[in-house]
């Protein structure tokens, strides 16, 4: 895969990684999934030719390309790149960070809001690397476990910090949209390292990102 690489960079450089449209695709792999996309179209009863269907096969090719290229990413990169000693040892938190990802099961959105706190053992990070992390990793067929859990480790290996905390709450478009009747139900996932695991700092945490306590 697949996105060029350059673009990406000039994009980081320019502050807009994982944000600013991408205009640049791999135009075999494009042309491949809208192949398979046209015949996807067609059985599902459909006749791709048909004027607003026509360019659909492409479009959707080349909106897949972008809301999986964070596998083309270096989320610890995005880290190491702002990294600067400090001696600052309270606990630094990036609350309400957007997240768009791709639930791997259906292939169908699921997104909602991100926390990240850490507590620096000597060397901090530009706040606006966290948000960057974050996407990198949900621009993935994910699951939202699995996407909690990538953004602690990464933080937690690069920064080397006293704790890392990362919460998740977030909608699922499969469970909305398919007919269960919990269309407003929000799927909560935390991690948790070092310090966070002492019930008075997680208690912390949950109460400055307002709220509850998970049990545990
Ligand atoms: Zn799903």
């Amino acid at each position: 895969m697949t996105l060029n690489r350059k673009m990406l960079e000039e994009n980081e450089m320019n502050g807009y990684a994982g944000y600013a449209r991408n205009d640049q695709y791999n135009e075999k792999v494009v042309e491949r999934i809208a192949q398979h996309y046209s015949a996807i179209l067609r059985e599902l009863g459909e006749d791709p030719e048909r004027e607003g269907l026509k360019k659909t096969p492409e479009r959707v090719a080349k909106a897949l390309q972008f809301l999986t290229h964070g596998s083309d990413l270096d989320p610890a990169q995005v880290l190491r790149s702002a990294m600067f000693r400090e001696d600052y040892s309270q606990m630094v938190i990036v609350k309400d960070i957007e997240l768009y990802s791709l639930c791997e099961h259906h292939i169908l959105p699921f997104f909602g809001k991100c926390h990240v706190a850490y507590i620096p053992k000597g060397q901090i990070v530009g706040l606006s690397k966290i948000p960057r992390v974050v996407d990198a990793f949900a621009r993935r067929l994910q699951v939202q476990e699995r996407l909690t859990v990538e953004i602690r480790d990464c933080i937690e290996a690069t920064l080397q910090p006293i704790g890392v905390a990362v919460v998740i709450e977030a909608q699922h478009m499969c469970m909305v949209m398919r007919g269960i009747q919990k269309q407003h139900s929000i799927a909560t996932t935390s991690a948790f390292t070092g310090e966070f695991n002492v019930e008075k700092t997680r208690a912390e945490f949950m109460r400055l990102i307002g709220r509850a306590n998970p049990v545990g």
